[in-house]
């Protein structure tokens, strides 16, 4: 009979050797992954213990939230161009336009607040944007949201009447990583004729394939970032799934944050900063500032947002990084007015300080890697009785968490 064990065994054979599988970087258009990017422009680099060289990268893949920062955006046809000049496909997976998903969230107005699960496939009629899907090349497919499921991140939270929470991986589940799958899935069907992900996941088990391996830019001071997920990797986590892997190539090569900036300057990378969503609940309040100051379209449908979520019984998220010594209700203070009381105790801060700031510490988006699994994991290490006293006060924890930052 063949064990857990054996599989790995074979695997891990197959890996070594190089074997087939797609290679995808994962590309957030942040520092990270463009570092990553550009060393690809100048060699190898290493994955697994293994040299990559752009011929073996099968795409490079950035999955649009529909809410990132316009200086993310604008970073797009020069990382396109990298790309090209390395002969590796870019797909920019873009959300669906608006003439589609608004429809979409009209439809499951009346369905959502009736207590009982929403169908699939009634899902699936609402989505004018995933009919065409079979006439279509895979850059067709990226380029009219046919990877995506759900609205832009925002609605699609709006819609629901809630927020993206600290707490919760689900923003990066289904705005990015399951975006990703599936655009591999049909790579993977495109280059090796195999149906689905799950094929492919069978094949790895019947030890006739390697997983597909995902490029996930974390700099080696960011290591705790870096959790394999893979059943063959898995360290006490909950397992991913079996048919695709990760490798961190900057921490393989000892790259820290700071030799970035070189690297990114030689591929005039220079005035890239972090990505993420716009109301990303990682970031410090300070970048709120900012998005009123630079993006008032994108202000307005946080604002929004949040708004809706709190009317609606929901709590915000924001001033919750900063409840330190407040009670529950001033933690509630809502994202104009905490973005004004930080401006009033920040008068002179400019927007150049507060871009040049990276924040994030301990997430990572595009990755199967959340807030949640760092925990997990830092649970894992500890005595004892401190970990059963943080399993007690989760939410406490959090919070400290969230003050940290
Ligand atoms: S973690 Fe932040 S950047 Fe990533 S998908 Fe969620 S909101 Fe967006």
């Amino acid at each position: 009979m063949t064990t857990h064990a054996d599989i790995c065994r074979r695997v891990r054979q197959l890996e070594a050797e190089g074997g087939d599988r797609l290679i995808i970087l994962n590309m957030g258009l942040g520092r990270d992954s463009i570092t990553m990017l550009s060393l690809l422009a100048e060699g190898p680099i290493r994955a697994q213990g293994r040299d990559i060289y752009a011929d073996d990268v099968d795409a490079v893949i950035f999955a649009d939230t529909g809410a990132e920062w316009k200086h993310t955006y604008a970073t797009i046809p020069q990382v396109e161009q990298l790309s090209g000049e390395l002969g590796i496909p870019f797909l920019w997976l873009q959300k669906p336009k608006t003439c589609e998903w608004e429809p979409y969230e009209e439809g499951l107005k009346p369905l959502r607040g009736t207590g009982k699960k929403i169908d699939p496939k009634v899902h699936e009629s609402l989505r004018p944007w995933r009919r065409a899907g079979a006439n279509m090349t895979i850059m067709e497919k990226a380029r009219t949201g046919w990877y995506h499921y759900r609205a832009p991140i925002i609605e699609d939270y709006a819609g629901r009447e809630t927020t993206v929470r600290r707490k919760k991986a689900d923003c990066t589940t289904n705005h990015k990583v399951d975006v990703i799958r599936r655009a591999m899935a049909d790579l993977a069907h495109e280059k090796y004729g195999v149906k689905s992900n799950a094929a492919w996941g069978r094949k790895v088990k019947a030890g006739e394939a390697a997983p597909h391996l995902n490029l996930v830019g974390i700099a080696k001071d960011e290591a705790t970032r870096a959790i394999h997920r893979h059943p063959c990797r898995v360290t006490g986590l909950k397992p991913g799934v079996w048919y695709a892997d990760e490798a961190y190539p900057l921490l393989e090569m000892g790259i820290t944050k700071a030799d970035e900036q070189p690297i990114l300057e030689r591929h005039e990378f220079g005035h890239v900063r972090k990505s993420g969503c716009v109301m990303c609940p990682y970031q410090p309040i300070s970048w709120y500032w900012m998005l009123r100051e630079v993006e008032p379209e994108g202000w307005t449908r946080t604002v929004d947002y949040e708004g809706a979520a709190v009317k609606a019984g929901g709590w915000t998220i924001f001033t919750h990084a900063k409840a330190k010594g407040r009670t529950k209700e001033q933690r509630l203070m809502y994202l104009p007015e905490a973005v004004e009381r930080w401006r009033g105790r920040n008068p002179d801060v400019t927007i150049d300080e507060v871009l040049r700031k990276a924040y994030s510490r301990g997430h990572a988006c595009t990755t199967c890697v959340s807030g949640e699994d760092v925990y997990e994991r830092v649970l894992e290490t500890m005595d004892p009785t401190i970990a059963k006293w943080m399993e007690a006060n989760r939410d406490k924890v959090f919070d400290l968490i969230a003050e940290e930052q």
